[in-house]
């Protein structure tokens, strides 16, 4: 069976009525016929059948044994901290999430877990920083916004001879293209509100184990905690989920040409896209996911925040916002949006340049979004014309 036809069937039919789409159990609480005795849900923190089914799918997608779904993937992240104590150290990728970097340094920093970031996309880097106190290790791969690529495989034999847990970010390539716990991570977790929700329309994250005792340990986190995704929203990403592999493919499509055509334009300095032969970690990427992704980032040769302004309000179709993986093209000023809590010293060292630009390159036609950033370009190049059209942004 192919996966596009595994994940479409593995959505159940309700079997009490026979309903094709899963139900929405929105209940806080089920009755029960004597105490403890009950159908297997008591208090919806524990357990809703509609998260439950939303659950059961990642974890068949992402070939684990348990899955949890959160209100947000900081919130799952949040959970998979939860299995440290003080004194353990976390060694992480150094061109980590700014969310992740946010909750890792002020906030668990405080509780005396101790960050190191390293350059991952180099094995023998994550080798030499191990510590006896290193107890996770923790990837995206790709990273944003400059796309690197970590061996997952190579990591993983590092992890298991050190006895530490290997958890990985899957937000960028999703279980479409990639299946980190096949490659030997402990865990995998997800924003959701990314390509699996995959509509721009909801907030939710996802933890998914490769053992099961390791999965009981986090769903004892999370009821300890509280961090739970709400009935109607472990619904709308199971409504997305059906349509990933499809959307994935095209994404993967699009960012494909849309990379291709802006290595060729004139004022483009650097493309980041591990589609392209020309990106520094391409072999791992070809190796170890199904395809490339659909984000793009690239710099400008008039390497200046200006510049990049210019032609972030000059698209049409690409909209200005923050996130990626909908249906609609956005487009980011990192220097000037995601990562403006970072020191620029600090933010141009881990390549993130003043003009560095990041495109979530939607489902539209290929060929509009290329004619699209064409006439930014010619927009941003002559400033008078953009004032013409104030509008443009919205
Ligand atoms: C967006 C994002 C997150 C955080 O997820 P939220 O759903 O916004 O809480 C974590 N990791 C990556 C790679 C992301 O892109």
């Amino acid at each position: 069976m192919s996966n596009a036809t595994q994940l479409i069937h593995s959505i159940p039919v309700d079997p009490l009525t026979g309903s094709i789409s899963v139900p929405i159990y929105q209940t806080s609480t089920f009755v029960q016929e004597a105490p403890g005795v009950n159908k297997g849900y008591d208090y919806a923190r524990t357990n809703n059948p509609t998260r439950e089914t939303l659950e059961t799918i990642i974890a068949q997608l992402e070939k684990g044994t348990v899955g949890i779904a959160f209100g947000s993937g900081l919130a799952a992240i949040d959970a998979v901290l939860k299995l440290l104590k003080s004194g353990d150290e976390i060694l992480a990728v150094d061109d980590i999430y700014g969310g992740a970097f946010r909750l890792f340094t002020h906030v668990y920093g405080k509780f005396g877990i101790k960050i190191n970031y390293v350059d991952t996309t180099d094995a023998e880097n994550v080798f030499n920083a191990i510590t006896p106190n290193t107890k996770l290790i923790w990837l995206e791969t790709p990273t944003n916004p400059t796309l690197k690529i970590s061996d997952i495989a190579a990591i993983a034999k590092i992890a298991k001879a050190n006895a530490c847990l290997l958890c990985v970010d899957n937000t960028f390539a999703s279980p479409a293209l990639q299946q980190p716990l096949s490659l030997g991570a402990h865990l995998v977790v997800h924003s959701a509100t990314k390509y699996l929700g995959g509509h721009s329309d909801l907030i939710a994250g996802l933890v998914v184990t490769k053992e099961k005792e390791l999965g009981e340990k986090i769903k004892f986190i999370q009821n300890a905690s509280g961090a739970i995704l709400a009935p109607f929203d472990s619904w709308l990403v199971i409504r997305g989920i059906e349509t990933l592999h499809l959307r994935v493919q095209q994404h993967c499509r699009n960012a494909q040409v849309v990379a291709e055509y802006l290595e060729t334009h004139p004022a483009v300095d650097k493309v980041f896209y591990p589609g392209l032969k020309t990106h520094l970690n391409h072999l791992i990427a070809k190796k170890q996911s199904k395809g490339f992704g659909g984000i793009v980032s690239f710099t400008l040769k008039n390497d200046t925040e200006a510049a990049a302004i210019a032609f972030v309000t000059g698209t049409r179709y690409f909209k200005l916002a923050e996130s990626l993986g909908g249906v609609k093209s956005l487009l980011c000023h990192p220097a000037q949006m995601t990562h403006k809590s970072i020191p620029a010293e600090r933010r141009r060292a881990a390549g993130v340049a003043d003009s560095l630009i990041r495109l979530s390159v939607g489902l539209e036609e290929a060929d509009d979004l290329v004619a699209d950033l064409e006439q930014a370009f010619e927009k941003s190049e002559s400033p008078s014309r953009r004032l013409q059209n104030p509008t443009a942004i919205l």
